[in-house]
Protein backbone atom coordinates (compact mmCIF):
# COMPACT_ATOMS: atom_id res chain seq x y z
CA UNK A 1 0.00 0.00 0.00
CA UNK A 2 1.64 3.23 -1.16
CA UNK A 3 0.71 6.63 0.18
CA UNK A 4 0.50 9.49 -2.50
CA UNK A 5 3.05 12.22 -1.58
CA UNK A 6 0.35 14.70 -0.50
CA UNK A 7 2.25 16.54 2.65
CA UNK A 8 -1.68 18.15 3.22
CA UNK A 9 -4.53 16.02 3.82
CA UNK A 10 -7.43 18.54 4.92
CA UNK A 11 -6.42 20.05 1.24
CA UNK A 12 -7.08 17.13 -0.55
CA UNK A 13 -11.04 17.22 1.78
CA UNK A 14 -13.68 19.27 -0.60
CA UNK A 15 -15.93 19.52 2.48
CA UNK A 16 -14.68 19.52 6.06
CA UNK A 17 -10.94 20.12 5.70
CA UNK A 18 -11.16 23.64 6.66
CA UNK A 19 -13.99 22.85 9.51
CA UNK A 20 -11.51 20.79 11.05
CA UNK A 21 -8.76 23.66 11.34
CA UNK A 22 -11.56 25.13 13.87
CA UNK A 23 -10.77 22.56 16.41
CA UNK A 24 -9.68 23.92 19.73
CA UNK A 25 -8.76 20.17 21.34
CA UNK A 26 -11.42 20.55 24.00
CA UNK A 27 -12.13 16.21 23.59
CA UNK A 28 -15.88 16.90 24.16
CA UNK A 29 -15.89 14.62 20.98
CA UNK A 30 -13.28 12.09 22.21
CA UNK A 31 -14.78 12.18 25.69
CA UNK A 32 -18.15 11.03 24.37
CA UNK A 33 -16.84 8.41 21.87
CA UNK A 34 -18.54 5.29 22.70
CA UNK A 35 -16.49 3.74 20.24
CA UNK A 36 -13.09 5.08 22.21
CA UNK A 37 -14.29 3.26 25.60
CA UNK A 38 -13.25 -0.03 23.62
CA UNK A 39 -11.07 0.76 20.92
CA UNK A 40 -8.11 2.74 19.99
CA UNK A 41 -9.93 5.31 18.61
CA UNK A 42 -9.31 9.16 19.64
CA UNK A 43 -11.65 10.92 17.24
CA UNK A 44 -9.88 14.35 18.48
CA UNK A 45 -5.93 12.77 18.01
CA UNK A 46 -7.48 11.42 14.64
CA UNK A 47 -8.79 14.87 13.25
CA UNK A 48 -5.17 16.49 14.40
CA UNK A 49 -3.39 14.26 12.97
CA UNK A 50 -5.68 14.86 9.73
CA UNK A 51 -4.41 18.20 10.07
CA UNK A 52 -0.43 17.43 9.59
CA UNK A 53 -0.07 13.87 8.57
CA UNK A 54 -0.61 11.73 5.77
CA UNK A 55 -0.13 8.50 7.84
CA UNK A 56 -3.71 8.84 9.03
CA UNK A 57 -4.90 7.54 5.74
CA UNK A 58 -3.69 4.25 7.32
CA UNK A 59 -4.58 4.76 10.91
CA UNK A 60 -6.50 2.00 12.12
CA UNK A 61 -8.48 3.57 13.97
CA UNK A 62 -10.20 5.71 11.69
CA UNK A 63 -12.16 2.15 10.50
CA UNK A 64 -13.22 2.31 14.42
CA UNK A 65 -16.11 5.13 14.06
CA UNK A 66 -19.45 3.24 13.94
CA UNK A 67 -20.88 6.96 12.81
CA UNK A 68 -23.23 7.17 15.52
CA UNK A 69 -23.08 11.01 16.00
CA UNK A 70 -22.54 11.45 19.51
CA UNK A 71 -19.06 13.75 18.80
CA UNK A 72 -20.75 15.70 15.89
CA UNK A 73 -23.78 16.48 17.86
CA UNK A 74 -21.76 17.73 20.87
CA UNK A 75 -18.94 19.86 19.29
CA UNK A 76 -19.09 23.32 20.66
CA UNK A 77 -17.25 24.22 17.45
CA UNK A 78 -19.72 22.78 15.24
CA UNK A 79 -17.47 20.66 13.15
CA UNK A 80 -18.76 18.17 10.98
CA UNK A 81 -16.65 15.54 12.53
CA UNK A 82 -18.15 12.34 11.38
CA UNK A 83 -18.31 13.69 7.71
CA UNK A 84 -14.58 14.46 7.96
CA UNK A 85 -14.08 11.02 8.93
CA UNK A 86 -15.91 10.06 5.85
CA UNK A 87 -14.35 11.95 3.50
CA UNK A 88 -10.36 10.96 5.08
CA UNK A 89 -12.06 7.36 4.75
CA UNK A 90 -12.72 8.13 0.88
CA UNK A 91 -8.85 9.39 0.73
CA UNK A 92 -7.55 6.19 2.21
CA UNK A 93 -9.39 3.81 0.09
CA UNK A 94 -8.67 6.05 -3.14
CA UNK A 95 -4.93 5.21 -2.01
CA UNK A 96 -5.87 1.45 -2.06
CA UNK A 97 -6.07 1.05 1.76
CA UNK A 98 -8.14 -1.24 2.16
CA UNK A 99 -8.95 -3.90 4.42
CA UNK A 100 -9.16 -7.19 3.52
CA UNK A 101 -12.73 -7.89 5.11
CA UNK A 102 -13.61 -4.36 3.49
CA UNK A 103 -13.08 -5.76 -0.10
CA UNK A 104 -14.59 -8.69 0.67
CA UNK A 105 -17.82 -7.05 1.87
CA UNK A 106 -17.02 -5.24 -1.55
CA UNK A 107 -17.22 -7.85 -3.69
CA UNK A 108 -20.11 -9.89 -1.79
CA UNK A 109 -21.89 -5.79 -3.03
CA UNK A 110 -20.50 -6.50 -6.58
CA UNK A 111 -21.41 -10.11 -6.96
CA UNK A 112 -24.82 -10.46 -4.69
CA UNK A 113 -25.84 -6.68 -4.77
CA UNK A 114 -25.70 -7.06 -1.35
CA UNK A 115 -22.71 -6.31 1.53
CA UNK A 116 -24.44 -9.42 3.66
CA UNK A 117 -26.37 -11.84 1.50
CA UNK A 118 -29.18 -14.00 2.55
CA UNK A 119 -28.54 -16.91 4.14
CA UNK A 120 -30.54 -20.08 5.56
CA UNK A 121 -30.05 -18.28 9.23
CA UNK A 122 -31.01 -15.02 8.27
CA UNK A 123 -34.18 -16.59 6.24
CA UNK A 124 -35.55 -18.55 9.05
CA UNK A 125 -34.75 -15.39 12.13
CA UNK A 126 -37.61 -13.34 9.21
CA UNK A 127 -39.74 -15.87 9.50
CA UNK A 128 -40.03 -16.59 12.65
CA UNK A 129 -40.33 -12.64 12.85
CA UNK A 130 -43.19 -12.80 10.88
CA UNK A 131 -41.37 -11.41 7.51
CA UNK A 132 -40.97 -12.82 4.09
CA UNK A 133 -37.87 -15.02 4.07
CA UNK A 134 -36.46 -12.69 1.55
CA UNK A 135 -36.20 -8.49 2.22
CA UNK A 136 -37.66 -6.96 -0.98
CA UNK A 137 -34.40 -6.52 -2.50
CA UNK A 138 -32.56 -7.84 -5.62
CA UNK A 139 -32.72 -11.19 -3.35
CA UNK A 140 -36.58 -10.67 -3.98
CA UNK A 141 -36.28 -8.93 -7.53
CA UNK A 142 -33.15 -10.86 -8.97
CA UNK A 143 -33.78 -8.92 -12.37
CA UNK A 144 -32.51 -5.54 -10.32
CA UNK A 145 -28.74 -7.17 -9.60
CA UNK A 146 -27.57 -6.66 -13.06
CA UNK A 147 -28.93 -2.54 -12.36
CA UNK A 148 -27.58 -2.57 -9.45
CA UNK A 149 -24.23 -3.94 -10.91
CA UNK A 150 -24.19 -1.55 -13.47
CA UNK A 151 -24.63 1.74 -10.74
CA UNK A 152 -21.71 0.42 -9.27
CA UNK A 153 -19.87 -0.28 -12.67
CA UNK A 154 -20.83 3.39 -13.53
CA UNK A 155 -19.17 4.84 -10.10
CA UNK A 156 -16.34 2.44 -10.91
CA UNK A 157 -16.61 0.26 -7.54
CA UNK A 158 -15.15 -2.04 -9.28
CA UNK A 159 -12.07 -0.77 -10.01
CA UNK A 160 -11.77 0.01 -6.51
CA UNK A 161 -11.97 -2.83 -5.49
CA UNK A 162 -9.52 -4.86 -8.05
CA UNK A 163 -6.91 -2.50 -7.04
CA UNK A 164 -4.79 -4.12 -4.61
S1 LIG B 1 -15.36 18.47 20.29
FE1 LIG B 1 -14.91 19.67 18.44
S2 LIG B 1 -13.60 21.36 19.14
FE2 LIG B 1 -13.61 19.81 20.77
S3 LIG B 1 -11.81 18.52 20.33
FE3 LIG B 1 -13.54 17.57 19.32
S4 LIG B 1 -13.54 18.37 17.22
FE4 LIG B 1 -12.24 19.72 18.49
S1 LIG C 1 -19.39 9.13 15.44
FE1 LIG C 1 -17.55 7.87 15.60
S2 LIG C 1 -15.99 9.18 16.48
FE2 LIG C 1 -17.99 10.15 16.84
S3 LIG C 1 -18.66 9.47 18.85
FE3 LIG C 1 -19.53 8.04 17.40
S4 LIG C 1 -18.04 6.39 17.19
FE4 LIG C 1 -17.01 8.10 18.18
Amino acid sequence: MSIRNEPNVLSRMEKTGSDILKCMHCGVCSGSCPSGRHTILNVRKLLKKARSDTAVLSDDSLWMCTTCYNCQERCPRGIDIVDAIFEIRTLAVHEGIIYPEHRMVGELLLEHGHAVPINEENRAKREALGLDPLPPTVHSFPEGLEEVKKLLVSCKFDELMSEK
